[in-house]
């Protein structure tokens, strides 16, 4: 067995970059908050995901064993909000937009964690939690729901770099709870306020006699808080203290801090050894939101010609940490350098066989070839240095031009990167259905192909450009000629 390359990350807990130590050598837990399942995922959201996704890539690619754990929030203020205002029981819509959530997730190549839970399937996990915090006299009981007095947790806020004043952090009997309480989910960072945990129903005494969403409990009837939820499910599917916790900088408060003062109060230990954040992403210079019309989900992209594939490659062009700007422009200038490697990969396909055909008169497998060492050691090197994705795509560009790499060297190197990479690679050189694009879109390889046609009748090779014609229509596609360039329509 190959001796494991130290990683090195980025703590948010330390700020500072930190040799990865696993809890149990060998082995990787991780959980990443998941999509609250009230809408579409936005393009910010899976850019995080895709963060995720190489992160576990990363740590299986340098040998480790990966356990990975995400949570669905499927009760929350937001789900309820919105299934109250469709008309929908809360059922409905979150299988729906789960659903879709997953299809987007399978387009982008993103792999599928270990264990995927949903919030209202462990609310007995929660109800267990919140009862030992109402114990331990760490959260207390108002008129409409369990609170978390941050005064009682030790250390609240470090994750965040709060500055809390007054605390009493635990040391004295009574909770003064001068900060305030809030009920909602999301809140201001400026303003830290003892949070809700579990919230009542209108009918405290019966879940059965309650329209909206509700559990019974000991403590009284109602749901839980959405940081519960991440606390409770990540316990119960990775343990008490895990190696890495993942999610976007907006989570880090008050989400991500809510979670360490429930878990650490309850259990007593660490729950976390290493938190990870991504960065934000605006949109053509500006948030995203809704009321500015510039939030796009996937099939935003698609709809205007861009493969998932090629908004992951453009995603792993900059660092999980830096805030980016999408742009259209942007994403298009990445999938035509994609679509340039795809080209190349075809080509060396190709000539690999040739090469063979050649030496050996017949078309016969090639003996196994190693990916390059130097330039697999180039890329290790990159990846394993909190995640420099960035480093290790402008390392597979070298490997594309490097004259002394004979083709079938540069297509085993290039496709042993994409385990990483996860770019669909290596189905682009063999198959003939779509590997990048969906069904009903346009596969990547016919527009590789029409381009190629465009260059053999740039070049006058009318005998090449009706034999790609061809095969772009055997592929069940035509193309036109147009002043531009082509279009191409399924046939
Ligand atoms: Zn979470």
């Amino acid at each position: 067995m190959k001796s494991v390359r130290p990683i090195t990350l980025n703590n948010t807990l330390s700020g500072k970059k930190e040799l990865f130590v696993p809890l149990k050598k060998g082995k990787v837990t991780m959980y990443n908050c998941g999509p609250t399942v009230y809408d579409f995922a936005h393009i910010g959201n899976f850019r995080t995901y895709i963060m995720s996704d190489t992160i576990r890539r990363v740590f299986e690619y340098e040998g480790l064993k990966m356990k990975q754990a995400m949570n669905i929030t499927d009760v929350d203020d937001k789900t309820i909000r919105r299934s109250l205002e469709e008309g929908v029981t809360l059922e409905t819509l979150t299988a729906k937009y789960e659903k879709l959530f997953w299809e987007d997730m399978e387009s982008l190549n993103i792999l599928k964690p270990h264990k995927i839970l949903g919030a209202r399937d462990h609310v007995k996990d929660m109800i267990k939690m919140i009862s030992v915090l109402l114990k331990k006299g760490i959260a207390y009981k108002t008129a409409d729901g369990i609170y978390v007095s941050i005064d009682k947790v030790k250390n609240y806020g470090v994750l965040a770099r709060l500055k809390i004043a007054n605390t009493d952090s635990g040391t004295t009997g009574q909770a003064n709870h001068e900060h305030g309480r809030i009920a909602n989910d999301e809140y201001d960072k400026e303003n830290p306020r003892d949070f809700a945990i579990w919230k009542f129903s209108a009918n405290k005494d019966s879940a059965e006699e309650d329209e909206t969403v509700a559990w019974n409990a000991p403590f009284g009837c109602g749901r839980p808080g959405w940081h519960i939820e991440c606390s409770a499910m990540s316990i119960k599917a990775l343990g008490k203290t895990i190696d890495i916790h993942t999610g976007a900088t907006d989570l880090i408060f008050p989400h991500h801090t809510n979670e360490i003062a429930q878990s650490e109060s309850a259990t007593g230990k660490t729950f976390v050894n290493y938190w990870i954040h991504g960065g934000f992403m605006n949109v053509e210079d500006e948030k995203m939101s809704k009321s500015k019309g510039n939030f796009l989900k996937l099939a935003d992209l698609v709809a205007e010609q861009i493969s998932p594939i090629a908004f992951r490659y453009w995603v792993l062009t900059s660092h999980y940490r830096s805030q980016v700007n999408f742009s259209f422009d942007a994403v298009r200038a990445a999938q035509t350098a994609l679509l340039k490697l795809c080209e190349e990969i075809i080509r060396w396909g190709e000539e690999e066989k040739i090469d063979t055909k050649a030496k050996t008169g017949k078309l016969k497998r090639i003996a196994k070839i190693a990916p390059d060492e130097t330039y697999k050691k180039e890329f290790e090197t990159a990846i394993t240095d909190d995640f420099n994705m960035p480093q290790a795509v402008a390392t597979m560009w070298k490997v594309t031009k490097d004259p002394a790499l004979s083709p079938a060297e540069k297509k085993t190197t290039i496709l042993d990167f994409d385990k990483v990479l996860g770019l669909r690679l290596a189905d682009i050189s063999t198959i003939s259905t779509s590997p990048i694009l969906k069904k009903e879109e346009i596969p990547l390889e016919v527009t590789v192909l029409a381009e190629a046609r465009l260059a053999a009748r740039l070049a006058k090779d009318w005998p090449k450009a009706d034999a790609l014609r061809a095969e772009i229509e055997s592929r069940g596609f035509s193309v036109k000629d147009t002043e531009q360039g082509f279009t191409i329509e399924e046939l």
